[in-house]
């Protein structure tokens, strides 16, 4: 969480400065990755570090030496274990579980309190500002270890474990002296999961169903199993004895199973069985039972490894990267900027994508025809054009899709010339389906990143869609059905490209209607994203558009790969959330995966529950890496069960479970309707709550509900997702709405923590030694001599008050009109006021942010920013002090 909230990007320079600009300026040499064999036990250990962190870099993959001959063969299947059979029932060790329930804590949250004293309460309103949001920070990862959250510092449990930025203690331990806590799930010995890879909704699980129901916790994970971290992960091999996996579920060893007859069989901590310890892996136990070799196995002490994949899972050589773009080449592109943009974005990425001299590339580009370019080294680019849309073939067998490095220069030409060659066209017409199936065609027999850039509604040949906006529907009981597909054709492309390992972008620059509900189909089942810029203009979006498009092409891939996710006996999951598409019941296809995609998924308990004392969770990611080494990422979490709800209250994560909720609605919003979509937040939350206040003895009494550090942020969170506008029942055009969706939807924690519960940070008196302290998000928190800015991770909106020294305003912002205003363009010799209002910008901006917008109190625009502000009582949804009133109601 640290790292995204404050994600360090190279210093924003203006808008005329950004073509010439070499990107990125802060890209390491080497890059993290340089050392990724040599695994550091020690360094591993280290997850939480307080402070304001430093920005983060992009990791670099070394070049790969290799150039292995890539045959074409059929879509690769990979998976060799596809079959997840049912669980028998196994033996697992039972123990009794932890006793008797006491009475709660007393954490003051005050519901007459004023808005601004809730800090007294120890409410995480944001008056602590960095420390608060550290707190907060340090609370998710210890809940987010979910993963044994509770055992961060190495399998401690309870709250006494130390709690590194934390600070505040995430796990409140009032019952320690009466209450025996939950039973430990972890070795001392054992690393856990970075939680910003893995995270559960609870640190302790509940045993049964009907301890589940009476708690109401959402169960569920959610997965980001390439999220940047700061340490590497070891890398097993197995080598000969091949990869050990549970003869039964197929589980992948890991540091919770169980080894007996002196190390002759192992227990799979997944289903139960035992295991015979293959003869090449054998090795005796130490009088504690610990394996004799235990320091040398990665696989024991690491919860988190990435396992090199031996030729059986693997059915053709390990893919290159490949890159393929689709331009957009109509007018409105032109016109825009847009173009130029994507193509200047693309020729800066060249040196920085991750494949090293295996990367390939390949263009097409379209209007009312198909423009196919043909690379040859030493050649200029060759365009030939295609203007049946109905039989599109391939006007050349060679050159479409070709190596990086021998085509360098003819690559770099084609990216300069692109906007010149189609400068003078009228054409206004988009032939988007014709130039993906073409794509398709050049790309099927490798697969790879396809990079879609459209500026029009895809208008004549297969794929063409109507104007189906409609506006009277806004608000009205069948306006979700604005957000379903309008045709099936993205959808069955999708399945058909991700079938052969294409993963796809999509960038929308339409000023009108783009349906990106339907286009959003492309990006949705094949792990991609779609990134709408409404009415882009280069010169307000351009530094925008440029940041997203390097950062998509330069981040950490994966490629042609597959999750599986396996649980422990007595649980099952029970829905999938994310871009992918389901293969078989419970595998995960996601041709590109990106450090930024996160998957959710929720379970539930079955019927006979947890028979043992905990509950493991073992996520593997099947991947190809950008240096072309097939790997199995493998993070395995286990946690305690319990049937007492206090337990599992204390070790609640908040920001896991309104990633969860968040998703599931977004999800019920088209299976069924807005209404039904914010019933379930709302109840799902409320009931969570209110079950507490029963356990806590509030409810009965009436008192004012005072709720833990781990559940401060919840009710706040809760109203955030009902405001927000994915959810919220006010009029929000449907190209916005399914576009906001389409954006959070395969987005990991931080995305949807910032976006349901924005930051406000005034930026006026800044000392440029520190962040400046964040504010509530209520309107008590404005000051008319202060000027403030509103962060929800996709843009930057600034409220200039009233009484803001004028001299300043004047020095930082400059008069477009006599009613708006806009940031300065930061220059060498710009004065230290606005460099310091972009250095907080800079350090908080991720590649995701678009626009920044400057609001002046008192203006119309200025419900814009009061409407953000989740804490009062906005978008028709109760304020903070009445939501926390209404769940205690009889
Ligand atoms: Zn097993």
């Amino acid at each position: 969480m640290q790292n995204n909230r404050n994600q360090g990007y190279p210093p924003a320079s203006t808008n005329g400065q950004w073509q010439q600009q070499g990107y990125p300026a802060a890209q390491p040499q080497g890059g993290q990755y340089a050392g990724y064999d040599n695994y550091n036990q020690g360094q591993y250990a280290q997850q939480q570090g307080g402070g304001y962190p430093p920005a983060q870099q992009h990791s670099q993959y070394p070049p790969s030496a290799q150039s292995a001959q890539y045959p074409q063969t059929q879509p690769a299947q990979g998976y060799s274990n596809q079959g997840y059979p049912a669980q028998a029932s196994g033996g697992y060790p039972s123990q009794a579980p932890a006793q008797t329930a006491q009475p709660q804590p007393s954490y003051g949250y005050d519901s007459k309190a004023p808005p601004s004293g809730y800090a007294q309460g120890g409410y995480p309103s944001g008056q602590g500002g960095m420390q608060q949001m550290t707190s907060q920070m340090g609370q998710m990862n210890m809940g987010g270890g979910g993963a044994a959250a509770p055992a961060q510092g190495g399998g401690r449990y309870p709250g006494a474990a130390p709690t590194g930025a934390g600070g505040g203690g995430a796990y409140p331990t009032p019952n320690a002296q009466t209450q025996p806590p939950p039973p430990t799930a972890v070795p001392e010995y054992v690393h856990v999961c970075d939680p910003k890879q893995i995270a559960l909704t609870a640190g302790v699980l509940p045993s049964q169903s009907s301890t589940a129901q009476r708690a109401h916790v959402p169960l569920g994970i959610v997965i980001q199993p390439l999220a940047e971290t700061e340490s590497e992960c070891p890398v097993v091999n197995f080598g000969a004895v091949g990869v050990v996996r549970c003869k039964h579920c197929r589980a992948y060893m890991n540091p919770y199973v169980t080894w007996m007859d002196g190390g002759a069989h192992w227990r799979c901590n997944l289903c139960g069985l035992m295991n015979e310890t293959p003869s090449g892996y054998y090795a005796a136990l130490d009088e504690t039972g610990r394996r004799t070799d235990l320091a040398k196995r990665a696989e024991l002490i690491h919860s988190t490894v990435e396992i090199v994949a031996t030729p059986h899972y693997m059915i053709r050589a390990p893919m290159p990267c490949v890159y393929f773009f689709v331009f957009d080449v109509s007018r409105p592109s032109i016109a825009s900027g847009a173009l130029a943009r994507a193509c200047s974005a693309a020729a800066a990425s060249l040196d920085h994508l991750p494949g090293g001299k295996r990367t390939m590339i390949g263009f097409l580009s379209y209007d009312s025809r198909v423009h196919f370019y043909a690379l040859k080294a030493g050649s200029p680019p060759k365009m030939t054009v295609q203007s049946d849309l109905e039989d599109i073939f391939l006007p050349e067998p060679h050159g479409l899709l070709v190596n990086l490095a021998e085509a360098r220069e003819c690559v770099d030409s084609l990216l300069e010339l692109l906007p010149s060659m189609h400068q003078h066209t009228t054409d206004v017409e988009a032939a988007l389906g014709p130039a993906l199936e073409a794509a398709h065609e050049i790309m099927k027999p490798i697969g790879g990143k396809l990079s879609v850039f459209s500026s029009t509604l895809p208008s004549i040949g297969c794929g063409r869609l109507m104007n189906r906006d409609d506006p009277a529907k806004l608000g009205k009981p069948g306006e979700h059905k604005l957000l379903l597909s309008a045709a099936e054709y993205y959808k069955e492309l999708a399945f058909r490209m991700s079938h052969v390992q294409i993963s796809v972008d999509v960038y929308l620059f339409s000023r009108y209607y783009t349906d990106v509900a339907t286009l959003n189909d492309l990006a949705k089942f094949t792990g991609g994203q779609t990134h709408r810029f409404p009415a882009y203009y280069d010169t307000k979006d351009g530094e925008d558009l440029y940041r997203l498009v390097t950062h998509s092409l330069t981040r950490e891939q994966g490629w042609e790969s597959v999750i599986r996710v396996r649980v422990g006996k007595g649980y099952k999951v029970t829905d999938f959330f994310g871009n992918f598409r389901l293969r078989s019941t419970d595998l995960l296809t996601v041709p590109c995966i990106d450090s930024n995609k996160a998957f959710a998924l929720q379970m539930a308990v079955v019927e006979k529950g947890v028979e043992s004392q905990c509950l493991s969770v073992q996520s593997a990611l099947l991947y190809t890496t950008s240096f072309g080494e097939r790997r199995i990422r493998v993070h395995t979490v286990c946690v305690p069960v319990t049937s007492f709800t206090s337990h599992i209250y204390t070790s609640i994560n908040s920001p896991v479970v309104t990633a969860l909720l968040f998703k599931q609605a977004i999800a019920r919003v088209t299976s069924a309707s807005f209404d039904k979509a914010r019933e379930h937040v709302r109840k799902s939350v409320t009931s969570l709550l209110r079950s507490y206040s029963y356990t806590s003895g509030a409810y009965s009494t009436s008192q004012a509900l005072e709720l833990p550090d781990n559940l401060a942020a919840l009710p706040l969170q809760c109203l955030g997702m009902l405001k927000h506008e994915a959810l919220r029942d006010r009029n929000v055009l449907s190209d916005k709405r399914a576009a906001v969706h389409a954006y959070l939807y395969p987005m990991g924690l931080n995305e949807v923590e910032i976006a349901v519960r924005p930051r406000l940070l005034p930026i006026e008196s800044l000392d440029g030694k520190s962040m400046p302290q964040e504010l509530e998000l209520t309107a008590a928190s404005i000051d008319p001599s202060q000027c403030l800015v509103l962060d929800d991770g996709k843009s930057f909106m600034i409220l200039v008050g009233n009484r803001v020294d004028p001299k300043w305003v004047n020095t930082v912002f400059e008069a477009m009109d006599a009613k708006s205003m806009r940031l300065r363009d930061l220059e060498e010799n710009s004065p230290t006021e606005l460099q310091l209002v972009y250095q907080v910008l800079d350090s908080i901006r991720t590649p995701f942010h678009k626009g920044t917008y400057v609001i002046a109190d008192g203006t119309q625009d200025a419900a814009h920013f009061y409407g953000a502000l989740v804490q009062d009582r906005t978008m028709g949804e109760q304020s903070l002090d009445e939501y926390m009133q209404f769940i205690l109601r009889r």
